[in-house]
């Protein structure tokens, strides 16, 4: 789990206070990977205290998260400095956040992040690494994982040297983001709540977490009484505990099925979710139901036809990876998994989208 964090508009303030004590010394410097959206935001990087050989670098998030982005990013770090750096601090959403775990790990383990993609083969502990979210849902600030597009799959490095040290809360950091992406990205942690409440591998823990994300999404996306600050606030809670909530048990069918777009078509994880999980009331009944009134109210048109013109070698690699995420197939619909959907019913649905 993350053992520091703080909440609060205006805590982005704290950095600087906070990161100076983690200086190894002054060939060490802090890395910073913001979201290139910022790039003119003075109002944002002029909070950034540069020091010595701090560096901030900027990455656009139109494309998730690649293993071999990783190790470029690594490779400069690595050549630019004399000393591994004293932290990588990610700004952004799970894009920027997964690039922040997965460098920071890199930086301490041979080979290339292709090597890592699995559960636990992380060998050494990371570098000190910090999460400022500034759009909520993923729930990549509270993870043990970092999802990363390789050459053979998409898959995280799931391991106890992912999650972040240090995180910092505060919504103001999401004051502007786009209402289509806040829906897509909101969305995502209602998702995440549904499929985890659903599973099979629930537990005690997990149902805590999922049902006080689950109900601060409904009065979120489906209440009028919040306050547009209370609004972010809460989202950015709900995020917090739907991470939480999977970090003890699995997604399932509507993230096994979006994983396989994001790997053929680079459809990014929260529209993906989003068209996959319109069509699954088979599977989440009630849970589709309440999203399609959350899209109805905000007015959210989602793209269709997006598998219209794949071939069968296509639809086919869709279906091997979506397949080879065992676990969120298993947690869906339990042992059996391989007799209740086929390779012909996951393709008729992916026809569908
Ligand atoms: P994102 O990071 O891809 O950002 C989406 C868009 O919002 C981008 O255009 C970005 O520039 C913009 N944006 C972000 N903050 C903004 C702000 N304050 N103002 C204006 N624009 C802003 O989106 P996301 O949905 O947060 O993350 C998706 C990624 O997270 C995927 O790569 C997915 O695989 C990953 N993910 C990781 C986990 C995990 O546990 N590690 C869980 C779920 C998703
Ligand atoms: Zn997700």
């Amino acid at each position: 789990m993350v053992p520091r964090i703080i909440f609060g508009r205006g805590s982005f303030n704290q950095l600087n206070e906070i990161l100076t004590p983690k200086r190894l010394n002054i060939n060490a410097p802090f890395i910073y990977l913001v979201d290139d959206v910022f790039k003119n935001n003075s109002w944002l990087t002029s909070r950034i205290q540069l020091s010595y050989n701090d560096k901030i670098i900027f990455i656009s998030s139109k494309e998730e998260p690649k293993t071999s982005q990783v190790d470029a990013l690594v490779e400069e770090i690595i050549l630019e400095n004399k000393e591994r750096p004293s932290g990588v601090i990610g700004i952004g959403g799970g894009t920027l956040l997964d690039l922040a775990k997965a460098v920071s790990i890199m930086l301490t383990n041979e080979g290339e992040a292709k090597d890592y993609q699995g559960w636990d083969l992380v060998k050494n502990a990371a570098i000190y690494h910090v999460g400022i979210p500034t759009i909520s849902g993923t729930g990549a600030e509270v993870s043990r994982t970092t999802v990363l597009t390789g050459p053979h799959k998409k898959l995280g490095i799931n391991s106890d040297f992912t999650p972040f040290d240090q995180v910092i809360l505060d919504s103001e950091l999401t004051d502007n983001v786009p209402k289509d992406q806040w829906f897509y990205t909101g969305m995502d942690c209602y998702i995440h709540c549904v499929e985890s409440l659903d599973g099979t591998y629930l537990n005690a823990f997990s149902e805590s977490y999922g049902d006080m994300a689950l109900e601060l999404c409904k009065e979120i996306f489906l209440g009028d009484d919040l306050t547009k600050v209370e609004a972010q606030e809460k989202l950015m809670m709900a995020s917090w505990h739907g991470g939480m909530s999977i970090v003890y048990s699995q997604v399932g069918v509507a993230h096994a099925m979006s994983y396989g777009l994001s790997y053929l078509l680079g459809t990014k994880h929260g529209i993906g979710n989003c068209i996959v999980f319109n069509h699954l009331e088979e599977f989440y009944p009630e849970g589709v139901k309440l999203f399609k009134e959350m899209k109805l109210k905000h007015d959210i048109e989602l793209p269709e036809g997006i598998c219209a013109n794949l071939t069968d070698e296509e639809f086919n690699a869709m279906i091997d990876i979506s397949f080879s995420l065992e676990p969120l197939w298993e947690n869906a619909l339990g042992k059996n998994w391989k007799k209740i959907i086929t390779r012909e019913k996951l393709r008729a649905l992916y026809q569908k989208m």
